[in-house]
């Protein structure tokens, strides 16, 4: 029988590593590594070693985050004071939606893991930006950094394949009749992601202490002040101050298009990396809590890249189209991973690690409606 560690213990090493220790009470247990993940770090800190690339704090980062906050105050600053009709206001209401999933893709994203930069309060300055866009750095610390990144497709685990009864993402969750047209509903309920977060889901874990099955503690001190304090500055900006100019109907109209535009964005970005045919669905043992395979491999086999070729996906995507390099190499700035992703690749080859890429964003979303369809029957 392999020897078995904890995972978070496996997360210890400088550019493979993973988030801090679930404080969740149903820890999984993952397989102890087989050198694959040894091997894997190995070459990647010696690529980025030999090519003098910093694996933070890099200046495209830095240009980009500062692209992406002046499109965002731009379009925010023209739809709220200057548009004059509709055929100005929609596209406006649209592009703000699409710089406000950019920044979240690239900037929030990054600095979550602590990618962004080697400085701890860069990383906490940019990681408050969910905030000031209607989010919380501080129950995405938990969802995103803990609970997903650490127990990927691992059913009660994963926060973010659990959407309640609404649809049924993983084979293991219990299907109702009204399944059967998820692959065709659940889209126009992606567009409503973005207001659920702004008006309910927030508020509800933080108050309830759980994401989902799995609990979170209350924020405290700075964290309770940025949670506050990013909630009253996201409605003043979404609310307030636009209804000092327009009525209630025209601001609902394009918070709404806004929002609509964030959730969809978001929505389908963040499905084709795990919610695909290709991607797998382990259980742990229900005795043991144990997961067959190590840490890396498991990342890895849940996950799969799309549109590696894409200049324009990689930039705007923060690099999500290159999942399986994120959750190998979270805290390494997601410029990299094009250029490490053919490192990872060859090492999966390697090691009999089976590793997916779709060439396209079109094939990613085809294959994501397949195994909506898929789930939807008995
Ligand atoms: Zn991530």
């Amino acid at each position: 029988m392999p020897a078995l560690i904890e995972s978070p213990k496996l997360m210890q090493s400088s550019n493979l590593e993973a988030p801090p220790a679930s404080r969740s009470p149903d820890r999984l247990i993952f397989t102890q590594s087989n050198g694959f993940r040894m091997e894997l770090q190995h070459r990647v800190d010696a690529f980025l070693e030999s090519t003098g690339r910093r694996p933070r704090d890099c200046w495209q980062m830095y240009l980009k985050s500062a692209i992406l906050f002046a499109t965002y105050g731009a379009a925010y600053v023209l739809l709220v004071f200057f548009a004059q009709n509709a055929w100005q206001a929609v596209p406006l209401a649209v592009l703000l939606g699409l710089a406000t999933a950019g920044i979240g893709f690239n900037v929030q994203h990054d600095a979550g893991h602590n990618a962004y930069s080697n400085h701890p309060w860069i990383n906490r300055m940019m990681a408050i930006t969910l905030d000031l866009i209607g989010g919380s750095s501080f129950v995405w610390r938990f969802k995103h950094g803990i609970f997903h990144h650490t127990y990927v497709n691992v059913t009660g685990h994963d926060t973010d394949i659990d959407v309640g009864i609404l649809a049924r993402l993983s084979p293991h969750e219990k299907r109702y009749a009204f399944h059967r047209w998820q692959h065709i509903y659940l889209w126009a309920l992606y567009g409503l992601l973005a207001i659920q977060w702004h008006l309910q889901s927030d508020f509800y874990e933080v108050l309830k202490g759980r994401i989902g099955k799995m609990r979170i503690p209350r924020p405290r001190g700075w964290d309770l002040v940025v949670f506050l304090g990013g909630k009253a500055f996201f409605f003043c900006m979404a609310f307030a101050i636009p209804l000092c100019l327009h009525s209630v109907g025209i601001v609902l109209l394009y918070y709404a298009i806004t929002a609509i535009t964030i959730g969809i964005t978001l929505s389908v970005v963040f499905q084709l990396a795990h919610t695909v045919e290709e991607a797998d669905f382990p259980m742990p043992a229900p005795d043991s809590g144990r997961i067959s395979n190590e840490w890396a491999v498991h990342q890895v086999e849940t996950t799969v890249d799309f549109a590696r070729n894409s200049r324009i996906a990689s930039w705007c995507l923060g690099g999500l189209n290159f999942q399986i390099e994120h959750h190998l190499f979270p805290r390494i700035c997601h410029i990299h991973y094009p250029a490490i992703a053919p490192i990872v690749e060859s090492t999966c080859r390697e090691y009999g690690v089976r590793y997916v890429a779709h060439p396209t964003f079109c094939a990613g979303v085809a294959s994501h409606y397949r195994w909506l369809r898929k789930l939807s029957k008995a």
